[in-house]
């Protein structure tokens, strides 16, 4: 049997960045992922994500940013509205003292250059690798793949995605919130510039983002009701570069040059636990978010960032105390982004009359309140609970 000090499950963004984390530490490292690359993972489709800066600093401090940045535009600023409404919440970097707030990135760029970086280090890739059954002792886990290989690791870090095959291995419960609602995503060139601006807009269907990219186009993010998908799915082109021109509103002129559509489901997964003995969670196998506010996979890197910190002069990586680390560093972190999204999400889809005014005074609340907005946009640069790679990697 094959002996690890830690065994990663899941390949997807957050399995990768920790492999690369690891990799800088004494221990030996093995990361599992079940899809065969360059496919690999549900994650690397036709999404871009929204890094925030404390995502950029923790992958300048991994030594992958240089690799990253030709790939990755710019957030200079951030517009927040609502469809009918003239309240407007904006955010530039200036005003945060920084290059930018965040940088939008296709994923599988991301996904692919972690990999790269990962392939490179001492770290053993073992992909395609399905875990089919693990066994929990007192000192350790044992790992069965599909194909009949064991491995034994001191510490299992489940990193495998909101259907988390390991939680499921050990019975342990989450509790999910179907939002009934998907995103369609693709890519869409409009007329104006998008000097580097992110917009956000509310409707009562749901927010449709517009996300810059570096060749002048803009990602497009929209969330509409679970029923009416597979219907704008099978629009013409015309149809839908109308429709969401229409949604969007006038600020970026007109829309052309469509790119492929993808939907996902959209719901809310918290796993009960984030460790148990010999056993910790991660990324979209701890919590899975909506995507309205671009925080999941940023506090997951936050998760990656903090087993790398906690586990860097280990000599027991499994050992109960430093479980017990982990779960004080992101604790705080998972609830309140959690919490922020998912109230996000649910005040801006009430219908009930006098919530729509009470949503355009907190809109107008914050252009105007500055400390307000310090606090709100420093959350959503990723400093809020963040850990020490992500400050230090800071401007
Ligand atoms: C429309 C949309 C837009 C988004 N935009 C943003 C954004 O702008 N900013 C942001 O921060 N976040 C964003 N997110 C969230 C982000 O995509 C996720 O948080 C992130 O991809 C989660 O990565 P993960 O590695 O934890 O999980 P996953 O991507 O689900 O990866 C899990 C991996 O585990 C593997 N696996 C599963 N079971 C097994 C097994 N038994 N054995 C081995 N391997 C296994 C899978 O094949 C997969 O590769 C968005 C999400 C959506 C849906």
């Amino acid at each position: 049997m094959k002996q690890f000090d830690v065994i990663i499950v899941g390949g997807g963004l957050v399995g990768a960045s920790l492999a690369l984390a690891l990799s800088k530490t004494r221990h030996r490292v093995a990361l599992l992922e079940a899809a065969a690359p360059p496919a690999s993972g549900p994650s690397w489709d036709e999404r871009c994500i929204a890094l925030n800066a404390a995502s950029q600093a923790i992958f300048s401090a991994l030594g992958a940013w240089e690799e990253l940045a030709p790939a990755a535009e710019p957030i200079l600023s951030t517009h927040i509205s609502e469809r009918g409404r003239f309240g407007v919440a904006r955010f530039t970097a200036e005003e945060a003292g920084l290059p930018a707030l965040g940088y939008n990135i296709p994923v599988r760029h991301l996904g692919g250059t972690l990999w790269r970086l990962a392939q490179g280090t001492e770290a053993t890739l073992l992909c395609p690798a399905r875990l089919s059954g693990l066994r929990l002792q007192g000192d350790g886990a044992e790992l069965e793949l599909e194909d009949g290989q064991r491995l034994s690791a001191r510490l299992v870090v489940a990193a495998d995605g909101a259907h988390s095959a390991v939680r499921q291995m050990l019975g342990i419960g989450h509790d999910s919130r179907d939002y009934e609602q998907s995103a369609i995503v693709t890519a869409v060139r409009p007329s104006r510039g998008h000097q580097g601006c992110a917009y956000e807009r509310f409707t009562p269907d749901g927010p449709i983002a517009l996300l810059p990219k570096p060749d002048g186009a803009c990602s497009l993010v929209w969330t509409v009701p679970a029923r009416q998908v597979d219907a704008m799915l099978g629009w013409s082109e015309a149809e839908f570069l109308a429709a969401a021109e229409d949604t969007f509103g006038e600020r970026l002129g007109r829309f052309t040059g469509l790119g492929r559509r993808n939907a996902h489901p959209l719901s809310r997964v918290m796993s009960e636990r984030l460790t148990l003995p010999r056993v910790l969670f991660a990324g979209n196998a701890a919590q899975s978010l909506h995507p309205v506010a671009a925080q999941g996979f940023n506090l997951g890197l936050r998760d990656v960032a903090a087993i790398a910190e906690i586990l860097q002069d280990a000599q027991d990586p499994g050992a109960a105390a430093l479980l017990g680390d982990y779960e004080n560093a992101r604790q705080a972190d998972r609830e309140r982004v959690s919490q922020f999204t998912d109230r996000l999400v649910r005040t801006f889809s009430n219908r009930l009359p006098g919530f729509s005014a009470l949503r355009h005074l907190g809109l107008l609340a914050m252009d105007l309140a500055p400390p307000l907005k310090q606090a709100v946009m420093w959350q959503n640069l990723g400093y809020g609970h963040a850990p020490r790679m992500a400050r230090e990697g800071q401007g």
